[in-house]
């Protein structure tokens, strides 16, 4: 669930009309404010009136309840860090009392997870059938205070008013879940903590932790300390020169554990098998086909060696292991990865091919699943349920298994038709570690997927039956941590993405609205400076990427954050508080970079995404393009485009080899890089100089070459051979005096010689 061809950060748009997306907002509303639920809940009546907790604000726990006084408290904690009100806790009748919060028990639509909550001028009333659902009532009255809230010490002069209100809430699915990779890179626990109380404002139930990987073992084993001594640790991270490691010893991982239960969320361990296993056999070669030796991995691919299936120590250390991890986590599930696992030394290994005899098995993929079926025998022993990627599909599906879709849709399908339990999570909409926009974000996964794609997904498949489609446990967002070092990036890929999610998980289909979303998170964007969280405030939006023009032009900068104000400017620079208001369309005469920022009320910031106006002169400006089909090369196409692109141009299914050339009109002297990201084979010439020839690169390594070159024109021609016929698009990209990394402007590239 890794493993990606690598891409730049999603950059090159050749836009030709700028459509207003269907995401924006406008800033501002009609009346009355917003109320900031997320996920929005299934039925809202709004009343008049506000109760005010103040000095004399109690909580009671109905006698019936006793459940859920463990609810109360923790309500009654967290009023009291950020009021400074003493805020007493007793017991009371079913009824609303004045200047009370009364929890009690009453039967509710959706079980054990559904809740109501009543706001009255005297009191609130919050009744449930189990504590979760008491819990989760406290999470909408937390949304229904002021931001304040999220301070951790008194704040003094807020008010801490709760809008009258009544409320009737469940969740959609069961399985409501958020990942964390604490492989790639060590997260303390600390963080993790914090991650979990976020996943539990949004009424997240799952938290899949994510422990074991090539490059990392996190989680202390008692009976193999060399997992951590050994395991934990590796000496860089793609030649950084640095040791990066660590570890959560048990006592860790209980209290964490612990954490999450008092917040109604199950942590579901992940240990890799039999791929993704470098650190294990780093620790231990010899559970390993070859037997080593091996390195804790410094590099993000997939690695050949893997637990070999032939060997019955592998099993005995996993059982042992196993034990461990169930005796620390006491829910049902217990991942055991089952991705990305090569055969390689399992064909080559004779221990491999005497299990496949012995056994009777076709070939490894039928050993990869001998492999997933023992080891759920163990777990279904121990009462427990084995989850896996959807790979553990091949060769057979371990008979009592649940599958996490995350290769697309197809493997969930395959799943719940077969009448398997599905977590979906497919890359298209469940992976936080992709790019959130289109320019000026930090370094990610060059895969772009917006807020707006993540909410409009739609976990059961079409076309399954009704008895198929309850297979369909829920979803889960996944932060894959290869380029996220540490808390402040995770939190930025995490949320709001996340907040979508929870809506695609709890809130009911029929309710679900991008932009009434969009209005009622601009309160989550207030909470989330309150508190500290480095979470993406959407930026402006409209104008980002690259636009070609020929007479004057205007753009339109829309908001994303209702109540935020944008500023912009033309000269490179990033707008500060200083720079001017967007008040409408802007006028642009020449080319220009446009640049925007949101600025919150609260105080928090956006990113800056950029757009490239570029003022061309059609029978000047220009690259021309030329297509030889490999299987006829007599046939080529050729014609003239306007950015050094493959958008857009008629290339053919079948192989081919597309040249684009052109004369880049430099502004000025310099030093200039070029970059190209694409996985088939790329020549770069300038000035009829070829430094870069990229064939099968590693995924992570980008192909760079640096020139000093004057100020005026040069020739630079680009040779792609599409071996696939899909190329994908050409992530070549420039950086030079007064140019950031991107796409090479349209203005300054020429089909014919000044
Ligand atoms: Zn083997």
């Amino acid at each position: 669930m890794t493993m990606r061809k690598f891409q730049m950060p999603y950059a090159v748009t050749l836009l030709l009309l700028i459509a207003v997306p269907d995401g924006s907002v406008r800033a501002g509303g009609e009346g009355r404010p917003v109320l900031s639920l997320v996920p929005a809940p299934a039925s809202v009546t709004e009343l008049t009136g506000k109760f005010v907790i103040g000095t004399g604000t109690s909580i009671a726990v109905d006698q019936g309840a006793p459940a859920f006084r463990d609810v109360a408290r923790f309500l009654a904690a967290r009023l009291r860090e950020s009021t400074g009100y003493p805020i007493p806790l007793d017991t009371a009748s079913r009824a609303i009392v004045n200047d009370r919060i009364t929890f009690t028990t009453a039967s509710v639509a959706g079980g054990g997870e559904g809740y109501g909550l009543t706001v009255s001028g005297g009191g609130i009333l919050i009744t449930a059938e189990a504590p979760a659902g008491a819990f989760y009532a406290m999470q909408t009255l937390f949304q229904l205070l002021p931001p304040e809230l999220e301070y951790d010490s008194p704040v003094q002069g807020a008010s801490w008013t709760v809008p009258c209100v009544t409320i009737r809430d469940a969740p959609r699915f069961s399985w409501r879940g958020m990942h964390l990779d604490v492989g790639r890179h060590f997260f303390g626990k600390k963080f993790v903590e914090e991650y979990i109380d976020l996943l539990s404002r949004y009424k997240f139930n799952v938290f899949h932790w994510h422990l074991t990987e090539d490059q990392g073992w996190r989680i202390e084993i008692k009976k193999y300390p060399r997992l951590t001594t050994v395991g934990s640790w590796r000496k860089e991270t793609l030649g950084d020169g640095q040791p990066h490691g660590g570890f959560y010893a048990q006592d860790d991982v209980r209290e964490v554990v612990a954490y999450a239960r008092a917040r109604f969320i199950t942590i579901v361990p992940e240990i890799e098998m039999p791929g993704h296993s470098m650190a294990a056999l780093a620790a231990y070669p010899e559970l390993s086909c070859t037997g080593g030796p091996f390195d804790v991995q410094t590099k993000w691919r997939v690695f050949d060696d893997v637990y070999c299936a032939g060997n019955d120590k592998t099993f005995e250390f996993l059982e042992d292991v196993l034990t461990e991890v169930m005796e620390l986590f006491p829910g049902r599930y217990i991942h055991i990865g089952g991705d990305e696992c090569p055969k390689t030394r399992w064909k080559a290994c004779p221990k491999c091919q005497a299990r496949i005899k012995a056994e009777g098995l076709a070939n490894e993929h039928e050993l990869q699943s001998y492999f997933i079926r023992r080891i759920e025998r163990f777990l279904n022993a121990h009462g427990r349920k084995l989850v896996g990627w959807d790979e553990i599909l091949e060769g057979g599906l371990a008979p009592n298994a649940t599958v996490m879709s995350w290769r697309g849709i197809d493997g969930g399908i395959a799943a719940a038709t077969s009448g398997h339990d599905v977590v979906m999570t497919p890359t298209s909409n469940c992976y936080f570690d992709y790019t959130q926009g289109v320019t000026g974000e930090p370094w990610a996964v060059g895969t772009y997927l917006p807020l707006e794609k993540v909410y409009a997904y739609e976990p059961v498949p079409p076309g399954l039956a009704p008895d198929q489609a309850r297979h369909i446990l829920g979803a889960q967002g996944n932060v894959w941590t290869e380029y996220i070092p540490g808390p402040p990036q995770a939190e930025y890929m995490a949320f709001p993405r996340a907040c979508a999610m929870s809506e695609v998980v709890w809130t009911p289909p029929g309710k679900k609205d991008f932009r009434d979303f969009s209005a009622r998170m601009a309160g989550q964007y207030d909470r989330f400076v309150a508190r500290g969280v480095n979470a993406r405030i959407p930026p402006p939006t409209g104008f980002e990427g690259n636009a070609l023009f020929t007479r004057d032009t205007t753009v339109s900068i829309l908001s994303q954050v209702p109540g935020s104000v944008m500023r912009y400017t033309l000269d490179g620079t990033e707008p500060t508080p200083a720079s001017p208001e967007v008040s409408g369309p802007l006028a642009l005469g020449a080319s220009t970079t446009v640049r925007a920022r949101s600025f919150l009320p609260s105080g928090g910031t956006s990113v800056v995404p950029f757009g490239v106006f570029s003022r061309i002169d059609p029978d000047v400006n220009g690259v021309a393009y030329a297509i030889v089909r490999r299987r006829a090369p007599s046939d080529t196409l050729r014609g003239v485009t306007f950015m050094m692109s493959l958008d857009g141009l008629p290339v053919p299914a079948d192989s081919s080899t597309v040249t684009l050339s052109a004369l880049v009109d430099l502004p000025a002297q310099g030093v200039y890089t070029f970059t190209i990201a694409q996985g088939d084979s790329v020549s770069l010439t300038v000035d009829g100089y070829s430094p870069v020839n990229n064939r099968a690169p590693d995924w992570w390594d980008i192909p760079t070459a640096r020139f000093v070159l004057g100020k005026g024109e040069h020739r630079l021609s680009v040779s792609i051979a599409a071996a696939t016929g899909r190329p994908g698009g050409l992530g070549l990209q420039m950086e030079g005096p007064g140019l950031d990394l991107r796409a090479i402007p349209a203005s300054i590239l020429r089909r014919t010689a000044r």
